[in-house]
């Protein structure tokens, strides 16, 4: 995770959990069990095509944490989801097999560290996989609950109702504390580990001789510090290179400094429907040459070959994924 100082609150708990009465009830009793029926082409083995079925659903990894006495248990769990943000209560669901739900009672507290991309080898140790390399996890204790260093986004709760969910139990946690930092989370699809893509760089990656004739269609444009240069959900429909001062990106998860040289907008200028993803302010006085979609279109045109030079990052960047 890169080092600045994530941003961290405690979760004000002003509502107390106000149950119906019977509450849950509904969910304690196994409904009758009936036959699944799989769609055509998934001949075979039946739960291994619903298995397969639910790995089509993206998700994060997480590692679960809890303490018993000075001894702290972890386990990877990608079966997290948010409930509720007013109390805020979140869901995680744990086979039955797993030390970690006899470990889960109401009142318990547990920590879920939602894991970064590069934190696959975590994954695997604390799925008990065999995980080469890694170095031992260290742990912060955060309201006497152990969270993973150097994940991406922290949780505290604590066990406040658990259901019957078949093989698994189901533990709902009322959130006391939540914090995040910048980075990718680690995903998980199709039963493998997955990432976003890394580098948001497109016409950063042309050679001078393509991008130069481009650049020359723009006109300057000048910003006042703290200026607003786009704002998320505005129509991203100019490219924009970074001619003198600093600009500063925030989108949520992710903040940057851009300097001169540097091109804003990209991606949303190649996607007509695209909307601006990030906010961006100058840092000082700051001037930029911005290149509208039309006349970015019309120098393609003139110039096939920073179309296909396009093309290539474009594939270069789904190979880095697949
Ligand atoms: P164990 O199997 O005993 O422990 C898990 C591993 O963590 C062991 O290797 C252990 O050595 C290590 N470990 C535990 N504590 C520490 C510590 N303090 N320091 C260092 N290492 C420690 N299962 C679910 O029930 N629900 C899910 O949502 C879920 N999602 C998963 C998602 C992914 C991507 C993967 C790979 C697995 C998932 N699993 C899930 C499977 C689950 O992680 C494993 O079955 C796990 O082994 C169950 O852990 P356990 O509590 O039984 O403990």
């Amino acid at each position: 995770m890169e080092g600045s100082t994530p941003p961290e609150f405690e979760v004000a708990i002003t509502t107390a959990i106000a149950a119906p009465e019977a509450f849950g009830a509904s969910f304690d009793e196994a409904p009758a069990h009936g036959e699944l029926e799989l769609g055509a082409g998934l001949e075979g083995d039946p739960a291994l095509a619903f298995r397969r079925t639910l790995g089509m659903f993206a998700t994060g990894v997480t590692v679960l944490t809890t303490r018993v006495a000075e001894q702290v248990h972890g386990m990877t769990a990608n079966a997290f989801m948010s409930v509720s943000l007013s109390p805020p209560l979140v869901l995680v669901s744990i086979d039955r097999r797993a030390r970690m739900g006899a470990l889960m009672h109401e009142g318990t507290r547990f920590g879920v560290s939602v894991l970064e991309a590069r934190q696959t080898g975590l994954s695997d140790r604390f799925a008990g996989r065999i995980a080469e390399g890694v170095a031992e996890p260290s742990f912060e204790i955060v309201h006497e609950t152990p969270l993973v260093e150097g994940a991406l986004a922290h949780l505290v709760a604590r066990v406040v109702r658990s259901y019957w969910g078949g093989d698994h139990s189901l533990f709902l946690g009322q959130v006391e504390f939540a914090r995040y930092g910048e980075g990718r989370p680690l995903l998980f699809h199709g039963g493998r580990y997955e990432r976003l893509v890394d580098d948001p760089r497109m016409f950063a990656m042309l050679a001078p001789e393509l991008l130069d004739p481009i650049l020359a269609l723009g006109e300057a444009r000048k910003f006042a510090d703290g200026e607003a240069i786009m704002r998320i959900g505005e129509p991203g429909a100019e490219l924009l290179l970074v001619l003198e001062g600093t600009v500063r990106v925030e989108r949520p998860g992710r903040n940057l400094t851009l300097g001169v040289g540097e091109l804003i907008g990209e991606i949303e200028v190649l996607d007509p429907g695209g909307d601006r993803i990030a906010d961006i302010h100058a840092e000082g006085p700051v001037r930029c040459l911005a290149v509208s979609r039309a006349d970015l279109i019309k120098a393609l045109e003139a110039d096939p070959r920073a179309a296909i030079a396009l093309i290539e990052v474009l594939a270069a960047r789904f190979r880095e994924t697949a």
